[in-house]
C-alpha cells in the first residue's frame, strides 16, 4: 500500500504521532489544518499562524504527505460507494507515560473539542457560581461550557475548559462568548468557529471585531434571556 496522503486528528496522539512518522519516512508533515487541496500530485495546506492572526498556504512534496488536522474543521461527507480496507494492528503494550489518574468531567458535560455549540465565559461573569449562566444556556442549547484564561486562572473553572493558545483550540459552529474580552490569546482558539456571537458591555471590546453577531450588553440580562428564548423555542 503506497498512501498519497496520510491524516491525523489534531488530538495530543494525533500531534504526537504525525511527527514521528514525518521524520521516520523523511517527508513533510503540516500540522493543526483546517482546509486542504490536492492538486497537481502535491498536498496543498491552510493553517493558522503567529496565535490566528494570519493564515498559511504550505505545500507538502514527497509522498505520502502527513496532516494534522483541526479537530471540527471539516464536516462530515456522506459516505460514498467506496469499500475502505481496514487493517487492525497490534499497538505495543509497553509505552513511556504512564496513565497516573483518569478524571471524568461532570455527568452531561460535553467536551469542548467536539462540541457543535460552545457558551464561553469571561472575567464579565465577576465571580466562579456566576458560571451557572453560561452552564444554563449551554445545557438549553446542547452545547458545551467554554471559558477563557482569565476565569481558569482565577480557579472559577476547569482547565480543560480553556479555550485559546494555551487551552484548546475549537472550530464550532456557534461560538457565543460572554464577557471575554477577544484577547489575541482567546482569538487563537476560537476564530476559526463558523459562527461567532459576542455579547460585551464594552462596544470597544476586541471580539466585536471577528463577530458576526455582537450584543453590547450586560450578560446578566442577556445570558438568561437567552436561556428562556431557546427554552420556550423547544417546547
Ligand atoms: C502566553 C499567554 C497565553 C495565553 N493563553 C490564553 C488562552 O489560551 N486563552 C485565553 O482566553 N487567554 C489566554 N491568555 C490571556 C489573555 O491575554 C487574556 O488575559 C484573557 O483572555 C482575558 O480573559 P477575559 O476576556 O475573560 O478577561 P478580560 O480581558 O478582563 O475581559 C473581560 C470582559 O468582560 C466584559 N464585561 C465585564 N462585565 C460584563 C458584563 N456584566 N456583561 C458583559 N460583558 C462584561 C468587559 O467589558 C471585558 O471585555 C494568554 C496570555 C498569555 C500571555
Amino acid at each position: 500500500m503506497q498512501p498519497s496522503i496520510v491524516l491525523f486528528g489534531g488530538t495530543s496522539n494525533g500531534r504526537d504521532l504525525a511527527p514521528r512518522l514525518a521524520a521516520r519516512l523523511d517527508v513533510g508533515v503540516a500540522s493543526d489544518v483546517s482546509s486542504l487541496e490536492w492538486t497537481n500530485g502535491k498536498l496543498s495546506a491552510r493553517r493558522s499562524v503567529y496565535s490566528g492572526k494570519v493564515f498559511a498556504t504550505v505545500e507538502i512534496s514527497g509522498t505520502p504527505a502527513i496532516a494534522t488536522v483541526r479537530p471540527n474543521a471539516f464536516p462530515a461527507e456522506e459516505a460514498g460507494g467506496g469499500a475502505a480496507e481496514v487493517v487492525q494492528l497490534a499497538a505495543p503494550a509497553e509505552g513511556k507515560a504512564k496513565l497516573l489518574e483518569t478524571k471524568v468531567p461532570e455527568a452531561g458535560e460535553l467536551s469542548i473539542s467536539e462540541a457543535d455549540i460552545i457558551v464561553s465565559g469571561g472575567r464579565g461573569l465577576k465571580e466562579a457560581q456566576n458560571f451557572s449562566y453560561v452552564r444554563d444556556l449551554a445545557h438549553a442549547i446542547n452545547g458545551a461550557v467554554g471559558a477563557s484564561r482569565a476565569t481558569v486562572d482565577a480557579g472559577w473553572i476547569d482547565h480543560q475548559h480553556q479555550v485559546g493558545q494555551t487551552g484548546r483550540v475549537v472550530s464550532p459552529n456557534l461560538y457565543i462568548a460572554a464577557g471575554i474580552s477577544g484577547a489575541i490569546q482567546h482569538l487563537a482558539g476560537m476564530s476559526s468557529s463558523k459562527h461567532i456571537v459576542a455579547i460585551n458591555k464594552d462596544p470597544e471590546a476586541p471580539i466585536f471585531r471577528i463577530a458576526d453577531l455582537g450584543v453590547v450588553g450586560d450578560l446578566f440580562t442577556i445570558l438568561p434571556a437567552l436561556t428562556e428564548e431557546v427554552k420556550a423555542a423547544k417546547h
